[in-house]
């Protein structure tokens, strides 16, 4: 998938329920080293990990991981609110 430069081309969705009213809670950067020590997703190097929810009540994390040399985008499914 090759991601455009245009601000509103890719709309986020929840993967658990596919509703489009999504939200930032936070980010950060996991370090792979080398070994997939983060153990996120497989990748071997460092994830940019951004916290998200949707407005029905479901946590996920957009995952840009690192590994040999390209760079990937997934979503992880990571519960409900109530969960927490
Ligand atoms: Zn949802």
């Amino acid at each position: 998938m090759k991601i455009t430069t245009k601000a509103f081309d890719h709309e986020i969705q929840c993967p658990t329920c596919d509703f489009n009213y999504t939200h930032i809670k936070r980010a950060d950067i996991q370090d792979g080293h080398d070994n997939s020590w983060h153990g996120i997703g497989g990748y071997r190097g460092d994830v940019a990990v951004i916290k998200m929810y949707c407005e029905n009540g479901h946590l996920f994390n957009i995952n840009i991981g690192e590994h040999k040399g390209n760079c990937f985008i997934s979503l992880e499914p990571k519960g409900d609110i109530s969960d927490l």
